[in-house]
């Protein structure tokens, strides 16, 4: 079987209408972040995991200079194709988020990752979530709506522990803020969590201890 880990299963399920965690539409939770300016102010945000874009067409929308990475090619087609129907411009990059944290490295205002965290192989969460993290600028903040935490067996999506999320993610960034209590589509009301998270000026990856 094709590992979740190549562009190629995904490929083959949103070609094949298997894209079950697809909402055709913009995250709420997401969009009343944005909304909120005063906290979050316009600014270069990644997105990890895109998928088909509607989020990050959304925050482009807004103001945002968003880049956007999926490996699927199908994802990012589509994604672009919809960008530019609606005239929006976002800088999709076809591409494994694991390759990326050379050229994006303390580059971001904003990382937002939403169901992606859920679809990385579990034995590759560490690796992932120290790139993510390292996206950041130092004061950057990270948006992980996390989902589903909740017990399952096998993935992807791999079920999500919030602890094990926060244990492997707190020595890069710090915890602002966590709730269940969000705007859900009715299916994930109660098996998502939303978290913030703030990278320390001084928080630096691999920084030298000496
Ligand atoms: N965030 C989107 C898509 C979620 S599905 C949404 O909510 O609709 C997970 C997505 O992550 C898929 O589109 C898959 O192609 C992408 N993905 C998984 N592992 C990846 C990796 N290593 N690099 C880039 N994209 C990846």
């Amino acid at each position: 079987m094709v590992s979740p880990d190549s562009a190629s299963f995904w490929d083959d399920k949103y070609l094949n209408n298997q894209a079950g965690w697809d909402m055709r539409t913009t995250t709420p939770v997401f969009e009343d972040l944005l909304h909120e300016q005063r906290f979050l102010k316009p600014g270069r945000i990644l997105i990890t995991g895109c998928g088909k874009g509607y989020d990050a067409i959304l925050a482009a929308k807004m103001g945002y200079d968003v880049y956007a990475v999926d490996f699927s090619v199908e994802a990012i087609k589509f994604a672009k194709g919809l960008a530019d129907k609606e005239n929006v411009r976002v800088n999709f990059i076809q591409e494994d988020i694991f390759k990326l944290d050379l050229i994006y490295k303390d580059y971001f205002d904003y990382v937002y990752d939403y169901v992606t965290y859920c679809a990385v192989l579990p034995e590759r969460r560490k690796e992932f979530v120290e790139i993510t993290a390292g996206f950041l600028k130092p004061g950057g903040i990270l948006i992980a709506l996390l989902f589903p935490v909740e017990e399952r067996k096998g993935g992807p999506p791999y079920a999500v522990d919030v602890n094990e999320f926060y244990e492997l993610i707190s020595p890069h960034l710090e915890l602002k803020f966590s709730s269940r209590r969000i705007k859900s589509i009715k299916p994930r009301m109660g098996r998502e969590v939303l978290q913030i998270y703030l990278k320390k000026e001084t928080g630096k990856i691999n920084a030298d201890k000496s």
